[in-house]
């Protein structure tokens, strides 16, 4: 679908309101709408994506997953394709965490091109939250195994969207430098100390 604006439009209204109540975990305690807001405009201004079918799916990617919403209710309202990206990009929450997490690397080559560019804009959105503003309780070694999983994820569809695919190669890699730093910092001034 192209060049469907108000739909976008309703669409970032409809993810406002069923997200209002949710924070992201980063200690800064952002509202939620911010993260899907962000997947949508990185697929927009780095991924140069036109399709509002896919433009309107990053917006309300997470509508399912995480809000009491349903799938008829999207495709009611935003047809059908949107809500097969959604339905895509959401994870079964009745399984084990580590179970999930093996299901996103073995499911991504199978995705839609569509739900491919949300998922590169998902994972670009979090790498960037695990490294500028990760939860509280998060130590190095985690932050540094969500990466090595989103990289194991994003492997797994390659060749779809030039843009998105170096923005998040490059992202990792000061991500990595970024979280490893504070570690040699800390070597640095304990031998400074001794
Ligand atoms: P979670 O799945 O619990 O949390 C990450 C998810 O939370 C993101 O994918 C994102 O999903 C959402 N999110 C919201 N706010 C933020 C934020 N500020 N920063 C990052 N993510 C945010 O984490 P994992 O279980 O994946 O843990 C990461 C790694 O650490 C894993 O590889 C795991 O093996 C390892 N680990 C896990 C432990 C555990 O108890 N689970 C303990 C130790 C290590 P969305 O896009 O849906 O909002
Ligand atoms: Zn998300």
């Amino acid at each position: 679908m192209r060049n469907d604006l108000p739909k976008l439009l309703q669409a970032i209204s409809f993810a406002a309101q069923k997200h209002a109540a949710q924070k992201r975990k980063g200690a800064d305690e952002q509202p939620y709408v911010n993260h899907v807001l962000e997947v949508a405009n990185l697929l927009a201004n780095v991924g140069k994506i036109e399709d509002y079918d896919v433009l309107i799916a990053a917006v309300l990617h997470d509508t399912i997953e995480d809000t009491e919403t349903t799938v008829g209710e999207i495709t009611k309202l935003f047809g059908e394709t949107v809500g097969e990206y959604v339905l895509e990009v959401t994870d079964d929450k009745s399984l084990p965490k580590d179970e999930r997490k093996q299901l996103q690397i073995e499911h991504a080559p199978h995705l839609s091109n569509g739900a491919k560019y949300i998922k590169l804009g998902d994972k670009i959105s979090n790498v960037r939250d695990v490294t500028e503003n990760p939860p509280a309780d998060w130590s190095i070694e985690r932050r540094l195994e969500y990466i090595d999983w989103g990289e194991r994820v994003i492997n797994g569809l390659r060749g779809v969207n030039e843009n998105l695919e170096n923005y998040f190669d490059e992202l990792i890699k000061t991500a990595r430098e970024a979280i490893e730093k504070p570690q040699i910092q800390n070597i640095n001034q304990s031998d400074r100390h001794n």
